[in-house]
């Protein structure tokens, strides 16, 4: 990766810069997998930056913004709470915070029980929104990682996909740091497969969501399908280590 984060503070207009260069490279991944220009969503992944960062892309036309923590994201989007933002947790939910993180979130792609998918139901109703949802699975069956094993995956698709006020738009992988970003590539293949199945017994829409991809493999995932990347580092440079 060529960015580095100490660019933004030398150059006002780094952030558009980035964000341009970004858009084009999804722009090629398109062509190149013959798939239509402007199918791929950019999530701009903004954890640990500042408002004043968010408001540098949405200036430059992004609108669609990701946070992992959800009481870092009620503090920022209170910020901006005049602008016109799409907000996408892509961190894992606990349940005390399911009724913060909806009443902020457009987008939560990190669902996998359906205990959480009940809760956060219960919690759109209330403030009568409709909350779109992927579900998160989880590959390759270690201990400790978020996510639904892909054989539990049919019936909590079938569960979460009727209750009110959510809206089942699809699956979110985050698969293991691997050097290789190429050895990603199957993770990204068996996500396309698992919503192709699950759309063949009804339980997706044909115009499922894949949510795959970061900084690193986004142009691999947009090969393999994916309709929202989930991009940071490339976009604000790098994160101070957090320890929390
Ligand atoms: C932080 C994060 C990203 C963005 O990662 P980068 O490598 O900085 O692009 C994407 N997805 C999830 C779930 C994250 O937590």
């Amino acid at each position: 990766m060529e960015s580095q984060g100490n660019k933004t503070a030398q150059h006002p207009d780094a952030p558009a810069r980035r964000l341009a260069e970004i858009r084009r490279r999804i722009a090629a991944a398109e062509a190149r997998s013959g798939r239509s220009p402007g199918s791929t969503r950019l999530v701009a992944v903004c954890k640990t930056f500042p408002a004043g960062s968010v408001l540098d892309l949405r200036r430059a036309g992004q609108r669609h913004f990701g946070e992992n923590r959800v009481q870092e994201a009620v503090a920022k989007a209170g910020d901006l709470s005049g602008e016109d933002i799409q907000w996408h947790l892509v961190g894992h939910l606990q349940r005390n915070k399911v009724r913060a993180a909806a009443g902020m979130f457009s987008w939560i792609h990190t669902v996998d029980s359906i205990v959480l998918a009940r809760h956060l139901s219960t919690a759109a109703v209330a403030n009568q929104r409709i909350i779109k949802i992927l579900i998160q699975v989880e590959m390759t069956g270690e201990e400790g990682r978020s996510g639904v094993a892909p054989a539990q995956l049919p019936e909590l698709l079938e569960g979460a996909g009727r209750l009110p006020g959510l809206e089942s738009r699809g699956l979110m992988v985050l698969p293991p740091w691997l050097d290789e970003t190429e050895e990603m590539r199957p993770y990204f293949r068996r996500l396309r497969k698992l919503a192709e199945q699950a759309e063949a017994r009804g339980l997706l829409a044909a115009n499922f969501d894949l949510s795959m991809g970061m900084s690193r493999d986004f142009e691999i995932a947009i090969e393999e399908g994916a309709t929202l990347v989930r991009v940071g580092t490339a976009l604000f440079g790098l994160r101070a280590p957090v320890s929390r």
